[in-house]
């Protein structure tokens, strides 16, 4: 496996292996980068075919973490960890306290929260064994789960994104296609739903998708044809890497817009969304409410104020945010994907 010539690899500072015999950890924590402070981000616990499909994901993910603290105003780094395994089957409450070993062997550096595979439970069990840990139940000094701030900053995104593309005020009769109805995905679908949207949806796990179509009115797509569906908007909520050659020219929607980390699977793909005349919004800049209120349950611990109405105000300045990524692209004439890179750089390239 090739290490620093990785194609992800990307001058990160910090990328470290551990394992637990007793309770099976197997894990990685990859911190991208610390200018802006020590690294923020979440675990993902994933059953990945193999060592190198699990380092790939880190990689990309903790830089990922850079780039959405720096334009969210948030004075933290980029990290994330990555646990190999299938949750569902092998995740232990030991396992997690393991994890929680491993984040506190880095002193602070990498302070972690959930992601993908893992919840508010498991970063409890975490702190059982770390002081940095973010994302923990509200009755144990926490902010609980960051999902649905997640969805929420993504619910508030997606007006400015439709403003700019389809000159519309207001989202309502809009039609939207959602992929992944796991904690944000279900959340969105409710916000939409709410703001009276028309919702087709698809998940790989049939419950998740039966309570949406019970709850909020949508339509159930087979996950394979969620690429195909003629809506205004497609908001990847599940994995990353599904916006491909293949899958971008199936799309019949005017914008890409959700929660999901790095749905492009290469930097061209933000130029190819725009040569369709789609609409992206940057996934690190979209989906940052999650990062935005770990980040306060984080500053909370070393002794601020904490406070629902400083989160909210700070995840309302999403849209502006957006709104100074597309003028950007617009004016150099470069994808919103590229835009928000070089905005974005320019803050934590800054302090090096
Ligand atoms: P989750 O695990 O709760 O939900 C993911 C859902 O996607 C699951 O229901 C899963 O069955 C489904 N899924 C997986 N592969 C699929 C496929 N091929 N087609 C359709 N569905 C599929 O995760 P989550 O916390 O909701 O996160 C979703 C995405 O948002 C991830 O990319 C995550 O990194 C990102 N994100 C989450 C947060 C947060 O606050 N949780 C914050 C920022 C970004």
């Amino acid at each position: 496996m090739q290490f620093f010539n990785h194609l992800e690899f990307d001058n990160h500072e910090h990328v470290s292996f551990f394992t637990c015999s007793q309770t099976g950890l197997k894990a990685i924590i990859a911190i991208h980068n610390t200018n802006l402070g020590p690294a923020l981000g979440g675990c993902r616990m994933w059953d990945y075919k193999d060592d190198e499909q699990a380092l790939h994901d880190v990689l990309r993910l903790s830089k990922g973490m850079t780039y959405k603290a720096a334009l969210a105003d948030i004075p933290m780094g980029g990290g994330k960890s990555v646990i190999i395994g299938d949750p569902k089957r092998e995740k232990t409450p030991k396992m997690m306290e393991s994890m929680g070993k491993a984040v506190q062997k880095l002193a602070g550096n990498y302070i972690i929260a959930e992601d993908v595979g893992t919840c508010v439970e498991d970063m409890n069990e975490l702190s059982k064994a770390t002081n940095y840990v973010t994302g923990v139940y509200q009755n144990n000094k926490g902010s609980g789960d960051p999902s649905p701030t997640t969805a929420y900053g993504v619910f508030l995104g997606l007006k400015p994104t439709v403003k700019h593309r389809l000159k519309k005020e207001s989202l309502q009769g809009l039609t939207v296609s959602v992929q992944g109805l796991g904690h944000v995905g279900y959340y969105l679908c409710k916000y939409l739903h709410e703001e009276g949207v028309k919702l087709y949806v698809c998940d790989i796990d049939d419950e998740r998708v039966d309570a949406v179509v019970h709850e909020f009115g949508a339509v159930a797509l087979p996950f394979y044809e969620i690429y195909d569906v003629k809506a205004d908007i497609f908001a990847p909520c599940a994995l990353g890497g599904i916006l491909n050659d293949e899958t971008i020219k199936r799309l019949k929607v005017s914008i890409v817009a959700g929660a999901a980390n790095n749905p492009l699977e290469a930097p061209h793909h933000g130029t190819m969304l725009s040569n369709h005349d789609i609409l992206y919004a940057p996934d690190y800049v979209i989906n940052s409410g999650g990062l935005i209120r770990v980040y306060h349950e984080y500053a909370a611990n070393q002794g601020a104020l904490f406070s629902e109405k400083n989160i909210l105000d700070h995840v309302k300045k999403i849209p502006l945010k957006l709104e100074t990524i597309f003028a950007y692209a617009d004016q150099h004439g470069i994808s919103t994907a590229t835009a928000a890179d070089a905005l974005a750089e320019k803050i934590f390239k800054k302090r090096e």
